[in-house]
Order: structure tokens, then C-alpha cells, then sequence
């Protein structure tokens, strides 16, 4: 089972990837963390996409689709896989219409009050990319994370600003691609204002149609 989560930042995709990773035993992409470690190892890729990433703004569509490609190599993607903040521009849904066959797109809806809210609580573990948030979702042990062990941080591009900023590309640039896979008949909305439990089951009875 092949799946996209779309949705703006902060929406839950990654938190609701992480669920349906244990429910369907597929492994999650997300081209925000796979990002994020090719800044923390300082590797080209990381070099190139660091400046954008500090900024809100989008990297490259080279520097996204090599991430993808590389990643898609690895055996754990052949029975399917949840791609977790990819596609984000035409070019990379273009891209991806190269590459593999998508089945199902979830549209995570969720107003920018809720986005605000969740992003300035929202924690992530430095080590495993575990999400936490302060106060829904605290971890048992302030500033550790509850799987690993590893240090919680808040991202460096959860601040308003560029939260603002990042809300403002979504608009702009990915939010076209979701007629793009209407039109295809393959995209499900989903109401995300509510509380995750409720999010993942709803999610689980679309794909399990
Ligand atoms: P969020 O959905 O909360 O913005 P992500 O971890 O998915 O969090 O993305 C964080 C940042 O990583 C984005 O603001 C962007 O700079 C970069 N990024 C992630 N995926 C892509 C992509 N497919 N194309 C371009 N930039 C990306
Ligand atoms: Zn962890």
C-alpha cells in the first residue's frame, strides 16, 4: 500500500504516519526528518538545504526528489510505504508519477488557529523523531524522549514567524496538488481539528477499505 499524507505543518501527518506505520507495518518518509539528519550529519544535501529550512521555505525540488530516491532504494519500501511532506510542489508530484504508483492520498484538514497552537507545543526527539507536545502529548520525563531515551527539542522552524511563513508555501504551492489527486479519485479528506485517536481511526477505515 503505497499512501500520501498531505496536510499544512503542524496538521499531525507525521503523528498520524507513525500510527499507521504499527497498523499496516510499512515503514513512513518523511522528507522533513530525512532533511533534518542530512543537516545534523552537515552532507551536501544538508549544506545545500539548511538556509531554506532556517527560513520556512521549501528546499530545492532536486534536493527533496534525491532524498526520496535514495530513501525508495532501500528494501523496507517494497510492500508499500507512507510518504510523509512529499509531494510538496507539481514538479515532485510529477516526479513521483515517474518513479512508483500511489494508492491512497490522505488530506489532513485543520484550520490555522489549531496549526498555531499545536506547533508552538510541538517536541520532537533528536534521536528517533518521536513527536511530543507539551501539553496533549507531554513526554513522562521533561526534555527526554519516552522510546529512546534521547534529548527533546523544539524545531528550530517552529517559531511564528516561520510557522506563518511555512503556512503561506502550503497555500501557495502544494495546496494545488490536492485537486491534482482529486481529480484522480484517490484523495480522502479528514477532519484533523480533533483529538488523534479519533484521526487515526478514521484514517484506518479509509485504508482498510
Ligand atoms: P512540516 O510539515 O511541519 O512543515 P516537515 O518536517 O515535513 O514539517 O518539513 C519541514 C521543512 O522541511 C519544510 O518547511 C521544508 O523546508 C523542508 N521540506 C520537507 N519536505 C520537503 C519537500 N518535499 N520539498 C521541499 N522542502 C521540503
Ligand atoms: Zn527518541
Amino acid at each position: 500500500m503505497r499512501i500520501i499524507i498531505f496536510g499544512p505543518p503542524g496538521a499531525g501527518k507525521g503523528t498520524l504516519s507513525k500510527s499507521l506505520v504499527k497498523e499496516f507495518n510499512i515503514p513512513q518518509i518523511s522528507t522533513g526528518d530525512l532533511l533534518r539528519q542530512s543537516i545534523k550529519v552537515l552532507d551536501e544535501i544538508g549544506k545545500e538545504a539548511k538556509p531554506y529550512m532556517d527560513a520556512g521555505q521549501l528546499v530545492p525540488d532536486h534536493l527533496a526528489i534525491k532524498l526520496l530516491k535514495q530513501r525508495l532504494t532501500d528494501s523496507d519500501t517494497k510492500k508499500g510505504f507512507i510518504l510523509d511532506g512529499f509531494p510538496r510542489t507539481q514538479k515532485q508530484a510529477d516526479e513521483l508519477e515517474h518513479i512508483t504508483h500511489i494508492d491512497h492520498v490522505l488530506n489532513l484538514k485543520c484550520s490555522k488557529a489549531v496549526i498555531i497552537g499545536r506547533v508552538k507545543n510541538r517536541r520532537i526527539c533528536l534521536n528517533c523523531h518521536a513527536i511530543f507536545h507539551l501539553i496533549n502529548m507531554p513526554p513522562k520525563q521533561e526534555g527526554i524522549c519516552d522510546q529512546c531515551g534521547g534529548q527533546i527539542i523544539q524545531r528550530d522552524d517552529d517559531n511564528p514567524t516561520t510557522i506563518e511563513k511555512r503556512l503561506g508555501n502550503y497555500k501557495e504551492q502544494t495546496e494545488t496538488l490536492i485537486s491534482y489527486y482529486n481529480k484522480k479519485g484517490i484523495l480522502r479528506d479528514i477532519e484533523a481539528e480533533g483529538n488523534i485517536d479519533g484521526i487515526i481511526k478514521v484514517a484506518i477505515s479509509i485504508l482498510s477499505k
